[in-house]
């Protein structure tokens, strides 16, 4: 058998991070079987249809690396779709659930209703003032065939509603065990709507299984329309898949990750400068660990340490501390290529640094940045020297004429080195190490001054690797500098 898992988001206008961890789960599950991970758009609910969603949508996915075998693509930014078992869009394959919806009315096991919005509502205020559960009280199901006839010669608007049988319905969920209910809990659920759209119930079931989808694996919040599902599944006579339901993504408070405590949406996450391969294996742990406390994972580990019978039951806590101990590892530990190409555009475009120099700022500024968002004010020292006092230039266990002392010694140094020594950080850092030792100098005594006069500030990028980003002239201009505020 081969294994097929499908991750269908609504398109809403934005990816939500429990959402890129049911994708991302089911996209381990997939390759770790050597299956197929499919796409599919479910956009059946017309009042929530967002332009460009879609599209926006596939992007994101692409840009965290979760690109499916099966469903719509992007090809040169337009929508098109790869696979035998499209369209993977739910509004272009109407007939067909209309078709199943149809077939479960001839059958018995649906049929049509033709109550108002207005009677539906009064009935379920009624419910819910005598403490009754809210249900439809099948008065439909009641009229008589010529009764149905009538209303349909009289064009009435109805919709198809499934008739849920007596008696109860089991399941297995691959984390949570075994799962009953008893039927008469459940509502006789609309399949088709007045417009001929199906709803989630209907379009889900028929798709999943002429999609050939062997495992679901979504979030908690669908495992309590498993049921109709299952019993849609019996009565459509198609075989059962697995099911796997995902804890819940929590704030720090236990309460359900919302909006109102932070970001929700992968994109913001993306723009702030937190990179895929982060979101991504931070993503991973929320709920599932390979193995005791380690924290790091590349993807082709995840894949092959993924197994839905380690999933947590419980929720697990999105905790941004965390995401941003990630990110950094993440920042200094990435390919320098790769680095680049995602930093690039948080570079400050005003500063106009070449992309050599570009080069230079990540290499060492890499070490300080939580996001690559921290690029664009830590850069700013390398085009302008802030303002400072000229008593920041004097290390605390020195006077001014030391530093001065010094700064015109390094000045001299710098002036005489050929241009080659500047392209060498370890160079510069072994030349003026030969200073200090000679005359048995104090570290202090030099590289504070030193790396003040390059910087301007108390903390920054060490003094040898500020030579190498600011290059001879910059260096050395910044130095005569310093000295001149000494001694004017
Ligand atoms: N379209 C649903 C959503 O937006 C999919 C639910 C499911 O996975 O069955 O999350």
């Amino acid at each position: 058998m081969i294994i097929k898992t499908r991750f269908p988001p609504s398109p809403t206008g934005y990816l939500h991070i429990g959402s890129l961890r049911t994708a991302l789960y089911n996209y381990l599950f997939a390759k770790k079987y050597g299956g197929i991970f499919l796409l599919r758009i479910e956009d059946t609910d017309r009042e929530r249809y967002v332009e460009g969603a879609v599209e926006s949508l596939i992007q994101t996915l692409d840009r965290v690396g979760l690109i499916c075998d099966e469903g719509p693509v992007l090809v040169n930014g337009v929508l098109s779709e790869k696979g035998d078992y499209g369209p993977y869009t739910q509004s272009n394959r109407l007939d067909t659930y209309q078709k199943y919806a149809h077939q479960l009315l001839e059958q018995g096991s649906a049929y049509r209703c033709f109550c108002s919005k207005e009677r539906l509502e009064k009935l379920r205020s009624d419910q819910q003032l005598a403490k009754l559960p809210t249900k439809y009280d099948r008065a439909c199901l009641r009229l008589d065939s010529t009764e149905v006839q009538h209303r349909l010669n009289n064009n009435e608007p109805f919709v198809i509603r499934l008739l849920i049988p007596e008696g109860e319905t089991t399941f297995k969920d691959e984390i949570r065990g075994m799962i009953t209910i008893q039927n008469s809990e459940i509502d006789d659920q609309i399949l088709l709507k007045t417009d001929g759209f199906p709803t989630y119930h209907l379009a889900v079931v028929v798709d999943d299984h002429l999609m050939g989808v062997t495992h679901i694996i979504r979030g908690e919040e669908w495992i309590s329309s498993v049921p109709k599902h299952v019993l849609l599944y019996h009565v459509l006579n198609f075989p059962l898949p697995s099911f796997a339901h995902l804890p819940l993504i929590l704030n720090p408070d236990k309460s359900k990750l919302s909006k109102r405590q932070g970001d929700v949406a992968v994109e913001d996450y993306l723009k702030k400068g937190y990179l895929p391969e982060a979101l991504i294996n931070f993503v991973a742990l929320l709920g599932f660990n390979p193995s005791g406390d380690r924290e790091i994972y590349t993807v082709k580990e995840l894949i092959e340490s993924f197994d839905l019978t380690r999933v947590n039951k419980s929720g697990a806590v999105f905790d941004i501390t965390k995401l941003n101990w990630m990110n950094k590892q993440y920042i200094r530990s990435l390919e320098p290529k790769r680095l680049m190409d995602l930093a690039e555009p948080f570079f400050n475009e005003e500063l106009d640094f070449s992309f050599e120099q570009k080069e230079r700022i990540l290499a060492v500024e890499k070490e300080r940045l939580t996001t690559l968002q921290d690029l664009s004010q830590q850069t700013s020292v390398y085009s302008a020297i802030p303002l400072f006092e000229k008593n920041l230039l004097v290390w605390k266990k020195a006077d001014e004429q030391d530093a001065l002392h010094h700064l015109k010694n390094i000045e001299q140094i710098l002036q005489d080195a050929d241009e080659k020594f500047f392209m060498d950080q370890l160079l510069i850092e072994e030349i003026l190490k030969k200073y200090i030792e000679i005359n048995h100098y104090q570290n202090g005594n030099v590289l504070w001054p030193l790396r003040v006069a390059l910087s301007g500030q108390a903390q920054s990028a060490g003094p040898f690797e500020l030579v190498w980003v600011l290059g001879k002239s910059e260096s050395i201009k910044r130095i005569q500098q310093a000295i001149q505020k000494i001694i004017s």
